[in-house]
């Protein structure tokens, strides 16, 4: 079966700042995908440029079609949603009416309630806090919140930077646990960008290294995580 997302020699700058040199990774139709790499390796990047968000070349195939250089808004309604790093929810509004914001781009209005329905089912405590405004919310939360967002865009691949980021151990556990679910029980493929790599590795099944720009290392999650030279560096033992 051919891959969900296909990038090859994917370079990305921020005006003359070259910052990724030419990557190639695949994403699959299921299942979740890792990038690691160290602060500033360009995993951001990388991302953004997936969703048009800077200026890249080389060839972003998404389901046979190359995506390269199409603008955000297309590449949202293709079905690629973004998680940002730092969540990115609208503070002063409340925690459903960023639900709803999510589903700005659809066409099909008349699944969206029931879409509102499905992510309180993953994500309980939103419901409970459905009428809270979001800048109110937990860490946790607003990271459950900006999932939901995504979701209600009944995206087909899910990109999502750093989502432990900030939250303690315990929430980061019960995040995860619900991601992999969210992934298998909706049919959404998930690119997972993070620092924390042994977290990343136990919920992924593919991974990707990137370091200074350019993918040094790939292969399945156990392959990435018995390396001698990822064990050193990136995992701690
Ligand atoms: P982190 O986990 O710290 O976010 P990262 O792997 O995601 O690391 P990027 O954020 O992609 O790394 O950054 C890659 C490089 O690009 C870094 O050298 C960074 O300083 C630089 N960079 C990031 N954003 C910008 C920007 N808006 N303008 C200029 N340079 C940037």
């Amino acid at each position: 079966m051919s891959p969900l997302l296909q990038v090859s020699d994917l370079h990305a700058s921020y005006g003359d700042f070259r910052v990724l040199h030419g990557l190639d990774f695949a994403v699959g139709q299921g299942g979740v995908t890792t990038l690691l790499g160290a602060n500033g390796a360009g995993k951001t990047t990388t991302l953004r440029a997936l969703c048009g968000m800077i200026r890249h070349s080389g060839r972003i195939v998404f389901e046979g079609a190359d995506i390269a250089g199409r603008p955000t808004e297309e590449i949202v309604r293709l079905g690629i949603a973004h998680v940002p790093e730092g969540r990115g929810t609208f503070t002063g509004l409340t925690a459903e009416e960023n639900l709803l914001c999510g589903a700005m781009a659809r066409s099909d209005r008349g699944a969206i309630a029931a879409d509102v329905e499905r992510v309180y089912g993953w994500f309980p405590r939103l419901k409970e806090r459905r009428r809270q405004q979001a800048g109110t919310l937990s860490g946790g939360e607003q990271q459950m919140l900006a999932i939901g967002r995504a979701l209600m865009l009944r995206p087909k691949l899910m990109l999502l930077d750093e989502p432990s980021f900030g939250l303690a151990p315990l929430i980061v556990a019960e995040l995860f646990e619900i991601l992999r679910k969210v992934g298998e029980e909706e049919g959404v493929a998930l690119l997972i960008v993070e620092q924390n790599a042994a977290l990343a590795l136990e919920l992924a099944d593919r991974a990707y290294l990137i370091e200074t720009g350019c993918m040094v290392m790939s292969g399945s999650a156990a392959e990435i995580r018995d390396d001698e030279s990822v064990r050193a560096a990136y995992l701690g033992y």
